[in-house]
């Protein structure tokens, strides 16, 4: 049995770790966060000790290690806002554990090589939650595509609308710098799907970037690809809206839908599994999606040529 500790405890995503720590056998001996909302601790590890604050948690982790405890720390898992990523995962790779990072593994490309020397340094291990590379549907596509012989690109549409509430624009995740902004925050997992997919990228252009919506294209190895992504409700296809849900997510290739809508239940859990089993995604897998984020941050908008048909 592993002992994990968790950074960030309080927020959405914090649950899914303590049920994956649970689910895997594991025990989860330490929380924190500076925000002390966190009763669902008692749903999974009531005995846990829980920090508001950074000293307090540093020392009991310390104290842990010094005296070789059966409860010293082997992982941490890490749920923080994304621009705190690399410090926690320092702290954690200093402190003699393993990590389990949400996505974005880090917000700008360089905060990897500095990550990756310690990782060098400390011998231990930094993971990442790229969940999408473990959906079985993605995969068995993957394997068409890899092991089949494609005589022209696939011509690919990804449409994701993740409707939000007036909350997030207020919150960390609307701060292009804390988040990566929309194209980090919500977009990596697909960027990275899409690499994972159809190999090496070629050529990429932005048509549209906001703050609530972004477009471009983007050209691999295998496929073009036009892309949309928005967390506006009124980007909505109506047919959608008027069912209410709140989130739309498409993936046409050659006309016609990627089914890949079930099968996301347990992505966190299977993320686990694979990292105990040693075989986690690593700092170098994050880098492809990382480096086109960052870049698509920076470039120039070009007047639409491949856009998106959501881009009016
Ligand atoms: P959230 O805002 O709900 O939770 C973040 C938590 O971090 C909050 O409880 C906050 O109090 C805490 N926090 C803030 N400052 C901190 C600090 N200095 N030290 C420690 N904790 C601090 O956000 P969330 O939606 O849970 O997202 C957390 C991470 O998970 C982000 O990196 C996000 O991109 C990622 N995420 C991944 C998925 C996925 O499907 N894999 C889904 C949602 C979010």
């Amino acid at each position: 049995m592993k002992n994990f500790a968790l950074i960030g405890a309080a927020g959405y995503i914090a649950p899914r770790h303590m049920a994956a720590i649970k689910a895997t056998g594991n025990r989860l001996v330490a929380a924190y966060d500076p925000f002390d909302s966190v009763g669902i601790i008692d749903s999974h590890f009531p005995e846990a000790f829980f920090f508001t604050e950074f000293e307090r948690f540093d020392r009991h982790f310390d104290k842990l290690r010094r005296a070789q405890s059966d409860e010293a720390i082997d992982y941490v898992s890490i749920c923080s806002p994304n621009y705190l990523h690399d410090s926690h995962i320092r702290f954690a790779l200093r402190s003699g554990a393993h990590v389990i990072c949400e996505k974005p593994l880090v917000v700008n490309p360089w905060n990897l090589d500095a990550i990756a020397q310690i990782e060098l340094e400390t011998g231990r291990k930094v993971n990442s939650i790229l969940q999408l590379r473990l959906h079985p549907s993605i995969i068995s596509l993957r394997e068409k595509i890899r092991g089949g012989t494609l005589e022209t690109k696939l011509n690919v549409d990804l449409t994701y609308v993740t409707s939000r509430g007036r909350w997030y624009m207020q919150s960390w995740k609307g701060v292009e710098k804390k988040s990566g902004g929309i194209m980090a925050n919500i977009g990596v997992h697909f960027f990275d799907m899409l690499h994972f997919l159809f190999g090496e990228l070629q050529e990429s252009s932005v048509h549209l970037r906001h703050d609530n919506r972004a477009a471009g294209y983007l050209e691999y190895e295998h496929a073009r690809v036009r892309w949309f992504l928005s967390v506006e409700i009124d980007d909505l296809p109506e047919a959608i809206r008027a069912t209410g849900q709140r989130t739309y997510r498409s993936i046409l290739i050659d006309g016609e839908e990627f089914e890949f809508s079930g099968g996301f239940t347990d992505l966190h859990q299977r993320s686990y599994e694979e990292v105990l089993a040693g075989h986690g995604f690593g700092i170098d897998d994050n880098r492809q999606a990382i480096n086109t984020v960052a870049a698509m941050r920076r470039c120039e908008l070009t007047a639409a040529g491949e856009a998106h048909p959501f881009v009016a």
